[in-house]
């Protein structure tokens, strides 16, 4: 049976302006076309969209150079033990688009009208990400706070989801995210990782070396990847 104290974020308020979608599509010029486009899909997106997430308060239990235990599980990354010290509070976490915006069906043919879709489902989740961010902030008066998700670097791959997942029980049940064997999660526009402490902001991004990554946060920089990998 599963004793922790598991937070679910279920009342999370969702809304969006049609220019908002418009501007994270990126494209080069929009049109009365897309603006329409954009307009119908929202109606249909807003009245059922309920992204939500599942966190708990938690600390490093013990830690060497390349692993970190909390709740029991060890997790192995030099870059996330490098982040975090012992006795640190931490807040691992799952969030999610919701699966709501599953529901909604687009012909596959439909291109821009299924894009459109994928990046309101995106917004979704950080509205989700940004409210778990300010709820644990606010919750135990933390400062700084930066994140980092498995699969987002070499050093911290993708399978070790599947140790996260485990300190929730079950988080299908919780907030319909179900973890594949493979370790892709569905709804495929929801994020795991852990919320910790830090002096300064830490971003995956600064050792990230991929080029025109749409979703880059940070600067790539070799000092950094030197100082955690080195
Ligand atoms: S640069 Fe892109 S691929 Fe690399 S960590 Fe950042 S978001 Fe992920």
């Amino acid at each position: 049976m599963n004793t922790r104290e598991i937070e679910i974020l279920d009342d999370i308020s969702f809304n969006l302006k049609p220019e908002q979608v418009i501007t994270r599509m990126r494209l080069r010029h929009s049109n009365p076309q897309i603006e329409a486009i954009v307009r119908e899909l929202l109606e249909q997106v807003l009245p059922v969209a309920h992204p939500k997430a599942v966190y708990i308060a938690s600390w490093v239990d013990n830690k060497d150079s390349f692993s970190v235990d909390i709740e029991g599980a060890r997790f192995t990354s030099r870059v996330l033990s490098k982040n975090l010290t012992m006795f640190k509070r931490v807040f691992p976490y799952v969030a999610t688009c919701g699966c709501e915006l599953e529901e909604i069906r687009i012909s596959s043919q439909d291109m821009l009208k299924t894009y459109c879709l994928d990046v309101i489902k995106m917004l979704a989740l950080g509205t989700a990400i940004a409210r778990l961010s300010e709820t644990v902030t606010k919750k135990y008066t933390l400062g700084q706070t930066s994140h980092m998700n498995p699969g987002s670097l070499a050093d911290w791959p993708l399978p070790e989801q599947q140790k996260l997942f485990p300190l929730f029980g079950d988080v299908e049940k919780l907030i319909g995210v179900r973890l594949s064997t493979s370790s892709m999660m569905y709804p495929l526009k929801s994020s795991s990782g852990i919320f910790f402490t830090s002096d300064t902001r830490f971003e995956s991004c600064q050792l990230c070396p991929r080029e025109n990554c749409p979703g880059r946060r940070a600067t790539y920089s070799t000092e950094m990847l030197e100082k955690y990998l080195g």
